[in-house]
């Protein structure tokens, strides 16, 4: 492909500082990994951050440190990445999907409200494709029906509503620094909370259980491996380092991609609220009702240019399906939304004849 989905930006420096943890010999549990720690949490503004080693880790180990268990309901989008959800599954949790709005992607608060039971514990909120969503609503329902809130900030680092920094919000948020998110790690993930005792469970359940000052073979609590190593944080370090301006150049490419899709009239650009800053992810076009979407991927594919359906309904994967007995029908502006939805190549270096080309080859489909 000439124009792949996505593509990291890994520079000189990146792969100096990488060499030296590799040359030093400390590849884990090393001061890469609290260096990386104290830079998310400065950045964010919050007390504590734990680095694992992804972003599914981080919703993984803050659904169990809060605590949520079978019998629990959790409130979550169906229109998000898969993990959001099978965090829940992974604890016995039930998630109760919730629909969206169609402008944002972002979940519907009025539906959400609608969804809670006499057993919704929590809600997980999810900043999609790094639009913040409408927080001081989820923070209003959530008080208002003593709800914990884990905020699925994993597409959104750096993302801001009315000016706070998303992973403020809620009892703690998660990152995650996987190769086509905003800065990377290779593999991994942050939790950041103001919250100490979570931040200890964390922290603890991270590292097989351990205790704080505790022996090697001393475990305290069910742990996982979900370290991050050396390597991948100082890499995280590196790029932490220039991380407002990679936010700013890939919000200079969705601009340009917005200028040039004007003329196109089957086509709908993202939407941003103006009273966030959102952090580009991915750049998520909405095709008119009755353009065949897989036929616009084809020409595309002809003309070298990856484009994927993003999201496809969680709910209505094979296996939550079979779970629960979904068929469709469910959540229909999910529905009608994921079906209409496509994410064209998004990357820091993206140049400005790039995006003309692309948008121009898009445009001589009809
Ligand atoms: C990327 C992502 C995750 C998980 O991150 P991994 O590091 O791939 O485990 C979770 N939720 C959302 C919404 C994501 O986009």
């Amino acid at each position: 492909m000439r124009f792949p989905m996505a593509s990291a930006e890994v520079n000189d420096e990146d792969i100096e500082e990488v060499l030296k943890v590799l040359r030093s010999k400390r590849l884990a549990l090393g001061p890469k990994m609290e260096e990386f720690e104290n830079a998310v949490a400065d950045y964010v503004g919050v007390k504590h951050a734990v680095a694992v080693s992804s972003g599914t880790a981080a919703l993984h180990l803050l659904v169990r440190a809060l605590g949520l268990g079978e019998g629990d309901e959790v409130l979550v989008p169906s229109f998000t990445f898969i993990s959001s959800a099978n965090v829940l599954l992974y604890e016995r949790v039930k998630p109760v999907f919730v629909d969206i709005d169609p402008e944002t992607y972002n979940l519907d608060p009025d539906d959400l409200e609608r969804k809670i039971t006499g057993k919704t514990r929590a809600i997980m909120a999810v900043d999609v494709f790094g639009q913040p969503v409408e927080w001081d609503e989820v923070l209003r329902i959530a008080e208002k029906h003593d709800l914990l809130v884990i905020d699925d900030s994993c597409e959104a680092l750096g993302g801001e509503y009315k000016c706070q920094k998303l992973g403020r919000f809620g009892n703690a948020a998660a990152f995650a620094f996987y190769p086509n998110k905003q800065m990377t790690t290779g593999e991994g993930g942050m939790i950041v909370t103001d919250d100490d005792r979570l931040e200890c469970l964390c922290r603890s359940m991270r590292n097989q259980g351990r205790g704080g000052a505790g022996a090697w073979l001393e475990h305290e609590r069910l742990g996982y491996n979900y370290r991050m190593d050396e390597m991948s944080a100082a890499l995280g370090l590196s790029q932490m380092r220039r991380l407002e301006a990679i936010l700013a150049r890939r919000e200079w490419v969705a601009e340009r991609y917005t200028e040039c899709l004007r003329g196109i009239e089957w086509v709908r650009p993202p939407i941003v609220r103006p009273h966030v800053r959102m952090s580009w992810f991915v750049y998520v076009i909405c095709l008119g009702k009755g353009i065949n979407r897989q036929e616009v991927m084809n020409h595309l594919e002809r003309h070298g240019i990856d484009s994927r359906p993003y999201f496809s309904a969680v709910h209505l994967q094979p296996f939550y399906r079979e779970l629960f007995g979904y068929r469709g029908g469910e959540l229909p502006v999910t529905e009608d939304v994921s079906s209409r939805t496509l994410a064209l190549p998004f990357y820091n270096d993206l140049t400005q004849e790039e995006i003309a080309d692309i948008c121009g080859i898009l445009a001589s489909k009809m």
